[in-house]
């Protein structure tokens, strides 16, 4: 295969000499058949699960499309082994890659301390504005999970990624800066705020949660899902969380009227009879939601939340269905996205052949959907399920069933690539 790529000047790596670029376009990507996507293997088992992730999802390409489709990897750097080519742990060629290449595959990276960055993550989704992280939640059958019904629980979250408490802004206590905020508040606010507090402080704004309620809301309407809810701490935070409520209903009334009922129009107009081939928008006050959606989690479909309810809910979700090892995730802006395992480095079992890649691997199949390439994605999930309901599975899930047997991180690779079938 020929390279038709532009070319960029990369300081110490060098684009594949075959393979295509995807393109942004206005309605979204286009995607040719041998498309180049960049990938971060990851520090500690990232080592591991990348290896077995990447073969199983070439291993689908090609069962499925015969030769004809092929994905060309492009591996670029981030974290410790960044730290060695470059000599630092975020450089500059692989954000560039990344926003090039616009679709990613990553292991997980080590945090690190003392450096210049409180997380590579974070880093990443701000330097690309990746502002939707993305987290199906679905149960896979004959995992063990601490739930009565979990396979109830069928929802995707869409967690605002840029702002809230997670902006950076804080001043630590007893620091100059923190005295001279506290005073500024103090004085011009009448407030009293205790002289030995720290400070953080919570930006939400119109853009930022109209662009994520909008993504949430497209993709409700494009996968045919039942609802979409706004879970918020608005009762509380009404000028931040509440105001992300009112703003997500009023995207969801201004752009996508014909598509929408709201809870209210569902009581007085529809009598409690959904509309056929509507969608019903509600909103959720964050506590009651963590009740509600381990009470009656197939009542919610999707959900949009801003980004610390979305950290802490979409875990609390995941540990129903089996834990962060079995969830996958993408970070995901206006074209660009990274898809990625949820868990982190655990350096224990690095180079052990040991970790469980599905959530990597899920985190692929998310990749090969946004690609278009539903076929070769649903071929994973039916021989990832298979392979666990055939109790073949690695240490994690092993050690919770009964009569399973304890497979590599590649044994459970090569399980799954048996059981991709026609
Ligand atoms: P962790 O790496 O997620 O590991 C915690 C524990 O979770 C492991 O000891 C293991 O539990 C289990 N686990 C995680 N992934 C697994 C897998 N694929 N297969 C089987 N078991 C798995 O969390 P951590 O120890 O708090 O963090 C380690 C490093 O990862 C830190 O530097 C942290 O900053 C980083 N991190 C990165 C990301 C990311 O890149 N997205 C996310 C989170 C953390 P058992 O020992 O009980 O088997």
């Amino acid at each position: 295969m020929k390279s038709r790529i532009t070319v960029i000047n990369f300081d110490k790596i060098e684009a594949p000499t075959e393979g295509e670029e995807i393109k942004a376009t206005d309605c979204g990507i286009s995607v040719p058949d041998n498309p180049i996507i960049s990938v971060i293997e990851g520090d500690g088992i990232g080592r591991d699960i990348m290896k077995a992730a990447r073969r199983v999802i070439d291993a689908a390409v090609r069962k499925v499309y015969d030769g004809k489709r092929k994905i060309v990897w492009f591996e670029v750097y981030a974290g410790q082994k960044a730290c060695e080519k470059y000599g630092e742990w975020l450089p500059e060629d692989t954000l560039k890659a990344i926003g090039h290449f616009i679709v990613s595959l990553k292991g997980p990276l080590t945090t690190p301390v003392g450096g210049g960055y409180r997380s590579l993550n974070v880093a990443l989704r701000q330097a690309l504005d990746l502002y939707a992280c993305v987290r199906p939640v679905k149960y896979i059958r004959g995992v063990p999970s601490p739930m009565r019904y979990p396979e109830k629980m069928d929802v995707i979250i869409f967690r605002e990624n840029t702002e809230d408490v997670y902006a950076g802004i804080e001043w630590g206590q007893g620091t100059e800066e923190v005295k001279k905020v506290i005073a500024f508040l103090n004085k011009n606010f009448d407030l009293y705020i205790p002289g030995d507090s720290g400070i953080g402080v919570k930006p939400i704004s119109i853009k930022n949660t109209k662009r994520l309620v909008r993504m949430a809301i497209k993709y409700a309407i494009e996968n045919k899902r039942r609802s979409v809810t706004l879970v918020h701490k608005g009762n509380i935070m009404k000028f931040t969380e509440g105001a992300f409520r009112d703003w997500g209903y009023q995207v969801a009334k201004e752009e996508f009227a014909d598509y929408i009922v709201t809870e209210d129009e569902l009581h007085n107009k529809y009598n409690n009879n959904m509309p056929e081939g509507k969608i019903l928008i509600n909103d959720r006050i964050a506590d009651s939601m963590f009740q509600q959606i381990l009470l009656r989690s197939d009542e919610y479909d999707v959900i949009a939340t801003p980004n610390l309810n979305g950290d802490y809910l979409s875990d609390a979700c995941a540990a129903c269905v089996g834990g962060i090892g079995m969830a996958p995730s993408a970070n995901i802006g206006d074209h660009v996205a990274i898809f990625e395992a949820t868990h982190g480095t655990a350096p224990k079992y690095a180079d052990k052949d040991m970790a469980n890649p599905t959530s990597l691997i899920l985190s692929a199949v998310m990749m090969l959907e946004y690609l278009g390439w539903q076929k070769a994605a649903e071929k994973v999930k039916t021989a990832l399920g298979e392979t666990i309901m055939q109790k073949q599975v690695t240490y994690d899930l092993e050690r919770l069933m009964e009569g399973a047997t304890k497979l590599k991180t590649s044994e459970f690779a090569s399980a799954i690539i048996e059981n991709i079938r026609f």
